[in-house]
């Protein structure tokens, strides 16, 4: 097969097993998506593996994740990486703002409609990756429009390119199970592919007792001021047991 240079305008022959190529007349980055070319960007990392290791800690210590997970879980390496994104400029009512939708399959949370996190876009040159995996892009640029659409609603685009953000790809073990993350190797956002999360059955439990007492209470006192009050008054135990649960949880 042969590709027209987005930059240079000439005929490229495309290996078969590799859409990811350097134009050899201008030594421009493409990627071929179907026939055409596209120009490939990235943003070289800002935080290194230790960096990474910290967001992914911060991460655990919030209030998402069971607690105490980031003293008590084990984290292993770091593998660094470039991972592919379809960059998508649209032109919204407020401006123009650029969407990415993962240009490989991804089980990460969070990954799709990302932002472009903030740092220099350059020009991709392989020396920038050196021995550093590259991700190749898999889904179709035409699949990841459609991604955004489905969120978004039809929307114009002004431009596609594909980013190779860099990331690192974290693994983790906690109460004999591995997870896994990855952080953004610019912004130190974590994308978390699974969690221990907080269990949800005490907080629904303590959500029922309050319901079961007020509603008792509503039941046997008719003096309103006297509802009140013990409304109150039972509302302190109820929101001191949350609040236990959830430093426990
Ligand atoms: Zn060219």
């Amino acid at each position: 097969m042969k590709v027209k240079c987005s930059q240079c305008g000439a005929e490229i022959p495309v290996p078969a097993d590799a859409n990811l190529l350097q134009c050899p007349f201008c030594d421009t980055a493409l990627v071929v998506d179907g026939g055409d070319t596209l120009f490939r960007v990235v943003i070289p990392p800002t935080i290194n593996a230790s960096g990474a290791v910290d967001h992914l800690r911060r991460f655990m210590a919030g209030r998402k994740t069971v607690a105490g997970l980031d003293t008590k879980a084990r984290i292993g390496n770091a593998e660094f990486l470039y991972f592919p994104f379809w960059a998508f400029r649209i032109i919204t009512d407020i401006g123009e703002r650029v969407v990415l939708e993962p240009a490989a399959p991804s089980a990460l949370q969070g990954i799709q409609g990302m932002t472009l996190p903030p740092g220099d876009s350059r020009e991709w040159t392989d020396e920038i990756a050196g021995d550093t995996l590259v991700i190749q892009p898999e889904v179709p640029q035409n699949t990841a429009h459609q991604w955004m659409v489905s969120r978004l609603g039809e929307v114009q685009v002004r431009r596609i390119v594909l980013y190779h953000l860099p990331m690192f790809k974290i693994t983790y073990e906690y109460g004999g199970r591995p997870y896994r993350a990855a952080v953004d190797g610019v912004s130190g956002q974590v994308f978390p592919a699974d969690f221990p999360a907080k269990a949800e059955a005490p907080f629904i439990a303590v959500a029922a007792l309050a319901m079961a007492v007020f509603s008792i209470e509503g039941l046997v006192v008719s003096n309103l001021l006297l509802k009140a009050v013990l409304y109150g008054v039972s509302a302190v135990p109820i929101l001191l047991l949350a609040w236990w649960i959830s430093r426990k949880v």
